[in-house]
């Protein structure tokens, strides 16, 4: 086995990094007892966990109005409008890592409900009179940072997916989305797992093609090479497949994808800032940054700050004034000292953040991958059942289910 990885590091969007005097995540964070495969991971490895801060005021944004109260006070009026798009978990995921089982029920009513559920936006779901704005610009923020993009163009599929992972309740997704990270970073995963590894990795090492059959698949290097093998296992994700040509083509349905992209047009920025400031803050489509929070209080009396909001193009994560500026229209007097952050939107090997579909890519969009016919296999979080996309959880799953996969068949061969 050889792993091909176009960085000159390994880790991919799960990357520790010591930044504005603390150990920061550019990418992934947070983890969960209930994400099966990474806990495993934080098991074997002896990892431990801890949680964020909760946050002693919130701010958001309505209406024009900025309006305060406390993080319980925010979470509250949020219960409603989320029981509204969570709307029909139940019935749409039994199983919540078979996200598709539905289609194979034979129950037409609700197979076309499932299906009217991947289209439209998120928040289509409050637009019936029944929802105050407020409450349709909190869901707004929520929404922005979950997809990590615009809400108007999210599958509403996917909120209700993570609804039925999360035992339907909205304090369990919080808590599994963004609450506990581990001590030391995820650094202590992907370090861990690298030095288990019996073959080498080739670090800046870019494939730029994969030509592949029923018994076997080549991939081109950058500067020509070829390396034969019985198969491939590509893991980019869907943002950085352009940089990849196929042979034969992948289906027009997955190259339509591809062109596409999903909905994660966003960013995530750390933000250090004067004083010790505990908060959350909320502002719907509009603000270029839709959610910060309090993460660290250091010893130099200052905090940092993370923030996520739906389009990268929208920000410059390095540039103080600005950033200034843009939480400034929460609380008028927070001073920032430095900002940070990777456009991952921008970086030609990923191309994205975290996978989240765009209307109509809950059904046509991730499952298009899972199975090629041939010795060309795709794994990645992108491409994952359970936590599908999201989350670090479903890149150990798709490595486990690909690797085992192939396993099995070279097995049946070697019998055969
Ligand atoms: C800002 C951000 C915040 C996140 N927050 C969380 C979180 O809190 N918790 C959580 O669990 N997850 C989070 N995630 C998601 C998590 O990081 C990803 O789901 C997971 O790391 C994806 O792993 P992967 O192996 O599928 O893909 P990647 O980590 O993207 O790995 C793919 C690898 O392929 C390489 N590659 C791409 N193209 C080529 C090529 N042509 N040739 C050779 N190599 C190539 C890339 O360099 C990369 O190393 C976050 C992601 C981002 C970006």
């Amino acid at each position: 086995m050889t792993i091909l990885e176009a960085r000159d590091r390994i880790g991919g969007r799960a990357w520790t990094e010591e930044r504005l005097g603390h150990t920061l995540e550019m990418g992934a964070t947070w983890v969960h007892w209930m994400q099966p495969f990474i806990w495993t991971e934080i098991t074997r490895y002896g990892q431990t966990i801890y949680p964020s801060p909760v946050a002693d005021t919130a701010y958001w944004l309505s209406g024009g109005e900025v309006h305060q109260g406390t993080e319980a006070e925010l979470d509250a009026k949020l219960e409603r409008p989320q029981a509204k798009i969570f709307e029909g978990s139940r019935d749409f995921f039994p199983y919540p890592h078979e996200p598709l089982h539905i289609l194979d029920s034979g129950d037409d009513a609700l197979i076309e409900r499932f299906r009217a559920a991947d289209q439209g936006g998120v928040l289509d779901a409050l637009r019936d009179g029944g929802f105050s704005q407020e409450e349709i610009d909190l869901a707004d923020a929520y929404w922005s940072a979950g997809y990590n993009g615009y809400t108007a163009t999210a599958s509403p599929l996917m909120a209700k997916h993570w609804a039925s992972l999360s035992d339907h309740r909205l304090g369990l997704l919080d808590e599994q989305t963004l609450r506990f990270k581990l001590h030391g970073g995820m650094r202590g995963i992907y370090e861990a797992i690298a030095a288990d590894l019996r073959t080498d990795i080739r670090l800046s090492t870019v494939v730029t093609a994969v030509e592949h059959g029923a018994h076997g698949a080549t991939v081109t290097l950058e500067d020509g090479s070829r390396i034969e093998s019985d198969a491939v296992i590509v893991t980019a994700p869907l943002g950085a497949l352009g940089n990849l040509s196929f042979s034969p083509a992948l289906p027009e349905k997955a190259q339509a994808v591809i062109e596409e992209g999903w909905d994660c047009t966003g960013f995530k920025i750390w933000i250090k800032i004067r004083g010790h400031r505990s908060l959350i803050a909320y502002a719907p489509t509009g603000h270029p940054i839709a959610l910060i929070r309090s993460e660290y209080f250091l010893d130099d009396d200052t905090t940092i700050l993370v923030g996520f909001g739906p389009d990268h193009t929208k920000i410059d994560l390095k540039d103080r004034d600005s950033v200034e500026e843009l939480i400034r229209q929460w609380v008028p007097d927070l001073e920032v000292v430095e900002t940070t952050g990777h456009d991952w939107g921008a970086d030609r090997w990923s191309g994205q953040t975290w996978a989240t579909p765009r209307s109509g890519q809950f059904l046509e969009g991730w499952s298009l991958f899972r199975d090629t016919g041939t010795r060309l296999r795709f794994a990645g979080a992108d491409w994952a059942k359970g936590w599908n996309g999201v989350v670090v959880d479903g890149a150990i799953e798709t490595g486990i289910t690909t690797a085992r996969g192939l396993i099995e068949e070279f097995r049946a061969t070697e019998e055969g």
